[in-house]
C-alpha cells in the first residue's frame, strides 16, 4: 500500500479527550474516529488490525472444534421474556420498537437466541457435544463508555456457546475452551492470566476471566509467575485427559483478587518468589451455567437412557475490538504503537527519504514491488514529506520493521533496517534486504 493513496489520517498532537495511551494512539494513528459516545468508525488501518485479531480468534475456535455461525444484531424481546432476562438486564439493553409495535432489542449477548436455534434442531445426545460461535457487534448502553474501544457501547465480540448432555461433558467442553483461549491470546503476542471470576448476571457456577497485563487495567490481579512461564499449550485438546491436565495445572495456579480471604489462599498456595501482582484488562470471560437457559427455553435432548433432559450449556466471550486497544496498552513506547507480528497491519514500513529523487524513487519502487509480489505486506511512504515527519509517523504506526532508503546510503548500496520493538538498526545492501524479507 502506498501511503499517498492510503486513508491514514495521522495526527501530531495528542487529542485532549483521550485519557489512556491506547486511545491516544488509536486516534493519532488514524485507526478509529468517534461517531458518538462509545461508538466508533473504523478507518482502514484500524480495521485491518481488527480483522487480523478476528481471524486469529476464528482459527483457534475452529481448531478447538467450534462451528462458526452468524446471528443477527437485532433480536426479538420474546425470547428474553421467556428466559426472564428482559426485565433483569435493565438500562444496558438498547430496546427498540418496530413499525408493528413489536419489542425488539440490539443484542448485548446471545444465550437466548442460540438456545432457540439449538432447541429447534438438536434432539439427541448423539448430536453432542456441540459448540457454536459467532463474531458479531454487540450493544450495551454502558453508564460510562470510556477509554476508546476498550469500553465502548457498540463493540465486536466473539461469543461461543457449548451444549452437552450432562455436567461432566459440559465441564470438559469448558476446559477445552479455557486452554484454547490461552493459545488464542498467546498467538497475538499476549500473555493472558486466567482468574476465577464471579458469574454475575449470566449466572452459573464456574467462570474465569482472562486478563492481559497493562498498567491501565481496571482489575488488580495476583498470580503465580509459573502460569505465564510454563508451556501447556501443546496439549491435544481432542483428548479429554490432555484438556483436563492442562486446565488443572493452570487453575491450580490461577490469579487471585485482592479480597482478604482469597489473598490468604493465594499466599498459602504460591511460594513467595513466584508471587506477582499486576493490573489487568479483561479480554475474555467464560462461564459454565448448566441448565439456566435450557430449562426456561425448553432446550431438551434425549440422553443415552432415553430420557429427555435439559441440555448443559456454557458461554465464552472474547472482546475482539477491546483487544485492539488492549494490545496497544501492553505493547507501546513513548513514540507510538509496537504491533506484535501476528496482528500488525503491515509487516514492513518502507520509507523513501527523498521522494522525487530518481535513484531513491527507483530503489523504493523496485523493492516495494518485489515485496508485494512476494506477499510481504508493505506500507510504502512515498509522500512528499520531510524525513522527520515520515520517521515520526512510522514509529507512531508501529509496524514491526522499517526499511529506510535515502540518497546518501544508496550511493554505497546501504539501506537501513530498523526493528521497531528493540530499536536496533542494521545497515545492509539491497540484496541482503531482499534476502531478509523474501528468503533466498
Ligand atoms: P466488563 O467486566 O469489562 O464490563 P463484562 O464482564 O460485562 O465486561 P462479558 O459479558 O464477559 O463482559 O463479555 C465478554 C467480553 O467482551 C469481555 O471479556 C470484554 O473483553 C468484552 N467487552 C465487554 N464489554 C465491553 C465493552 N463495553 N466494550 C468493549 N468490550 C467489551
Ligand atoms: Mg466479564
Amino acid at each position: 500500500m502506498r501511503f499517498s493513496r492510503y486513508f491514514l489520517p495521522t495526527m501530531k498532537d495528542t487529542p485532549s479527550e483521550a485519557q489512556i495511551v491506547s486511545h491516544r494512539y488509536m486516534l493519532r494513528a488514524g485507526m478509529v474516529r468517534q461517531a458518538s459516545a462509545g461508538i466508533y468508525s473504523w478507518l482502514p488501518m484500524g480495521l485491518k488490525v481488527l480483522r487480523n485479531i478476528e481471524q486469529i480468534v476464528r482459527e483457534e475456535q475452529n481448531a478447538a472444534g467450534c462451528n462458526e455461525v452468524l446471528m443477527p444484531t437485532i433480536q426479538s424481546a420474546d425470547l428474553w421474556r421467556q428466559s426472564g432476562r428482559y426485565d433483569d438486564y435493565g438500562k444496558e439493553m438498547l430496546r427498540i420498537t418496530d413499525r408493528h409495535d413489536r419489542d425488539m432489542l440490539f443484542g448485548p449477548t446471545n444465550e437466548e437466541l442460540i438456545t432457540d436455534i439449538f432447541r429447534r434442531e438438536v434432539k439427541s445426545y448423539k448430536d453432542l457435544p456441540l459448540n457454536l460461535y459467532h463474531i458479531q457487534w454487540k450493544f450495551r448502553d454502558e453508564v460510562r463508555p470510556r477509554f476508546g474501544v476498550m469500553r465502548g457501547r457498540e463493540f465486536l465480540m466473539k461469543d461461543g456457546y457449548s451444549f452437552d448432555v450432562d455436567k461432566e461433558a459440559a465441564e470438559l467442553a469448558y476446559k477445552r475452551v479455557f486452554v484454547s483461549y490461552l493459545r488464542t491470546f498467546r498467538r497475538m503476542g499476549l500473555t493472558a492470566i486466567p482468574m476465577q471470576a464471579d458469574t454475575g448476571p449470566i449466572g452459573g457456577d464456574l467462570s474465569h476471566e482472562f486478563l492481559i497485563q497493562a498498567d491501565t487495567g481496571e482489575s488488580e490481579v495476583f498470580f503465580d509467575s509459573d502460569i505465564v512461564e510454563r508451556d501447556v499449550f501443546s496439549a491435544d485438546l481432542s483428548k479429554p485427559e490432555a484438556a483436563n491436565e492442562a486446565f488443572d495445572y493452570l487453575t491450580s495456579a490461577y490469579a487471585r483478587t485482592d479480597e482478604t480471604h482469597e489473598q490468604s489462599l493465594y499466599e498459602a498456595q504460591v511460594p513467595e518468589e513466584r508471587r506477582r501482582q499486576r493490573r489487568g484488562i479483561e479480554v475474555g470471560h467464560i462461564f459454565y451455567f448448566g441448565t439456566k437457559y435450557s430449562e426456561p427455553l425448553n432446550g431438551l435432548v434425549m440422553n443415552e437412557q432415553g430420557q429427555e433432559v435439559p441440555v448443559h450449556m456454557g458461554s465464552y466471550g472474547i472482546g475482539v475490538s477491546r483487544l485492539v486497544g488492549g494490545i496497544i496498552e501492553a505493547s507501546h513506547d513513548e513514540r507510538g504503537i509496537i504491533w506484535p507480528e501476528e496482528v500488525a497491519p503491515f509487516h514492513i514500513g518502507l520509507i523513501n527519504l527523498k521522494t522525487g529523487d530518481d535513484a531513491c524513487d527507483q530503489a523504493c519502487e523496485g523493492l516495494y514491488s518485489k515485496l508485494s509480489a512476494g506477499g510481504v505486506e508493505t506500507l510504502y511512504d512515498d509522500r512528499k514529506e520531510r524525513a522527520g515527519a515520515k520517521f515520526a509517523d512510522m514509529d507512531l504506526i508501529g509496524l514491526p520493521w522499517q526499511v529506510v532508503i535515502g540518497p546518501r546510503g544508496l550511493e554505497k548500496d546501504e539501506i537501513e533496517v530498523k526493528n521497531r520493538a528493540t530499536g536496533e538498526k542494521e545497515v545492509m545492501s539491497m540484496g541482503a534486504v531482499l534476502n531478509r524479507f523474501l528468503g533466498a
